[in-house]
């Protein structure tokens, strides 16, 4: 089976102001540009008021754009939403679709995040779809069981595969400085990896949770982890590169 690409992906989450912004992207961007050809892909999620300016900055380089969420409808009567079609419009080429913080925030559950899957891919966007089981979860041995009710709750009937990214990202490891094993990442992969069925042997199921430049080797060395999802260390340019660096 040919090997997967792996995938780096910054999440922004809501940090970032237009000059800061735009410098910790120009950062990445030159860092990228000085690599080529790259051998990864890597993605960065600004907020959605970035996106644009950072469009330009990222234009001749190798880094990709992408959104943090979208709508499921393509356009409409929905303030303060933004749709797929609009973040493809700016150069987007992926959108983040469940993420725990919004599934605990805004109460997003499967089939909300199935529409937007529909819709995103519809637009011509990748879709990273992130699952993750809670501490309690964990600690009660229910981390399969959670994975797996959360993916087939996530995913529409009809998707496509090849506009599929999986990002497993147990929720107590966000933001918290604990990791998993490497051993645990790999289990719930596979089980990932089982449960698409043959879409599994090409989806990329990537990692994401307390990723830093020093966790990040042992990671993305594995052959079951296609890249990971970075959050707080994304916000840091030499950080972030030091990490995507290791999926060379
Ligand atoms: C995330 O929120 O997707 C994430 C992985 O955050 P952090 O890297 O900060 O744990």
């Amino acid at each position: 089976m040919a090997k997967r690409r792996k995938l780096i992906v910054g999440n922004w989450k809501m940090n970032g102001r237009l000059t800061s912004g735009l410098n910790l992207a120009r950062e990445v961007a030159d860092r990228a540009t000085a690599s080529m050809p790259l051998t990864f892909d890597i993605v960065l999620c600004p907020p959605a008021t970035l996106i644009w300016p950072i469009a330009e900055t990222l234009m001749g380089s190798p880094v990709l754009l992408g959104g943090q969420d979208c709508h499921y409808a393509n356009h409409g009567a929905y303030t303060g939403d933004l749709s797929a079609g609009m973040l493809a419009d700016l150069g987007c080429r992926y959108v983040i679709l469940g993420h725990s913080e919004r599934r605990m925030a805004y109460g997003e559950q499967g089939d909300l995040i199935a529409q937007k899957v529909t819709s995103a891919q519809l637009a011509g966007l990748t879709t990273i779809v992130c699952l993750g089981e809670t501490l309690e979860q964990r600690a009660s041995g229910a981390t399969e069981t959670a994975i797996v009710q959360q993916l087939s709750a996530s995913l529409p009937d009809k998707y496509h595969a090849s506009q599929l990214v999986v990002a497993y990202e147990p929720i107590w490891a966000i933001g918290t400085g604990e990791v998993p094993s490497v051993e645990e990442i790999r289990i719930v992969h596979r089980l990932i990896r089982r449960s698409l069925g043959v879409a599994g042997e090409t989806v990329q199921v990537i990692y994401g949770g307390s990723v830093v430049p020093n966790n990040a080797e042992s990671i993305l060395q594995d052959d079951d982890i296609d890249g990971v999802l970075v959050g707080s260390a994304s916000l840091n340019g030499d950080g972030f590169w030091t990490i995507a660096d290791k999926a060379r």
